[in-house]
């Protein structure tokens, strides 16, 4: 059981891939290691039905899977888990003081990894279709569109090298953008406008996805005329940008411009003992084999620490 009067080892907050690998590693050196999360284990990637892209699984796994063989291995070597809510971090001296809405932890070193969240465009279906033909990460679910038409939303870097992927698989892809104009650098730019298969809805919104089992059509409006439309579409990528989850940290640690955890490659943040891992740190590319890689390194070097002090 996790113990407020305890000092551990690692406190590790986040349980996605990230944190659970750091679970792993660190438990199984043998450090006494407590992992806070604030809603289910698994993190993100327990909204992805199949995923294709960690290795060792030929065939794929679905998110929620591999994710809970991650917690069970952890939990295997001693990890420790608590359903809790990070508030905040305190520094004491040499230790940790996690804050959180079950109680303070006291660590002698804490490893971040709770995620980063998609922009959502909040409007109606956009949840309830999740994982069946609305998805936020072309590198993940590209391949389930192949010779089937679809729509990247956004106008930015992310959201035309998102459509230029899903080019090589889908028969369509239509850029639904609010604006004139892409954001994007001119050089990706002429690279979306000279693919044949990308269309561009310019000054559009989404305001409902609809569909039965899976999405089937877009509402649209014009921003500019306020004609409304629909479009038929078997899936729809939204791309409009990312929220990292480090409110809690503001103050505390160095952030970059965007709100992410600036880590060197042993993620170690400027505050020796903090560790950053996964999604929240800067320039992550946001998959869940490098969430797990980080968060084996901030463990290996977490022990370094301890070991050294
Ligand atoms: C629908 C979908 C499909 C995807 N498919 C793939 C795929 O096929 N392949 C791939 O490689 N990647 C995929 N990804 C991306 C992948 O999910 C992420 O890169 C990965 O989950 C990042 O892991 P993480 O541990 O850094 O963060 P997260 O997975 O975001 O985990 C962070 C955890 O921290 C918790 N948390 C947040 N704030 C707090 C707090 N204050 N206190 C306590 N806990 C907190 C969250 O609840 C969450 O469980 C997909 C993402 C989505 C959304």
């Amino acid at each position: 059981m996790s113990n407020p009067g305890k000092e551990y080892d690692v406190v590790i907050i986040g349980g996605g891939p990230a944190g659970l690998s750091a679970g792993i590693y660190a438990a199984r050196a043998r450090l006494s290691s407590l992992l806070l999360e604030k809603e289910i284990i698994g993190g993100q990637v327990v909204n992805a039905e199949v995923v294709e892209n960690y290795p060792g699984f030929a065939e794929g796994i679905s998110g929620y899977d591999l994710t809970q063989l991650m917690h069970q291995q952890a939990t295997k070597f001693g990890l420790e888990t608590l359903t809790a809510e990070v508030t905040g971090i305190e520094l004491n001296r040499k230790q940790k003081i996690i804050k959180t809405n079950k109680g303070d932890f006291v660590a002698k070193t804490t490893i971040i990894a709770n995620g980063s969240e998609r922009q959502k465009l909040g409007v109606p279906g956009e949840q309830e279709f999740i994982g069946r033909g609305v998805s936020y990460c072309a590198t993940c679910d590209a391949a389930f569109f192949t010779d089937q038409p679809i729509a990247v939303v956004g106008g930015g870097n992310a959201a035309v090298y998102e459509a230029l992927q899903l080019s090589k698989y889908a028969s369509r892809v239509i850029v639904i953008h609010r604006r004139q104009e892409l954001r994007a650098t001119r050089i990706i730019q002429e690279r979306a406008f000279a693919e044949p298969k990308i269309e561009f809805l310019w000054n559009t919104v989404v305001e409902a996805i609809e569909g039965e089992d899976v999405v089937k059509k877009l509402r649209l409006r014009n921003v500019i005329t306020g004609g409304k439309s629909v479009l038929d579409i078997a899936g729809i990528f939204v791309s409009i940008g990312f929220k990292p989850n480090t409110d809690c940290f503001k103050g505390v640690l160095p952030l970059d411009a965007g709100g992410y955890i600036i880590t060197n490659e042993k993620m170690e943040t400027e505050i020796p003992g903090i560790f950053a891992a996964g999604d929240i740190r800067s320039n992550s590319i946001r998959q869940v084999i490098a969430a797990a890689g980080d968060g084996a390194t901030a463990a290996i070097y977490a022990e370094r620490f301890i070991s050294q002090q």
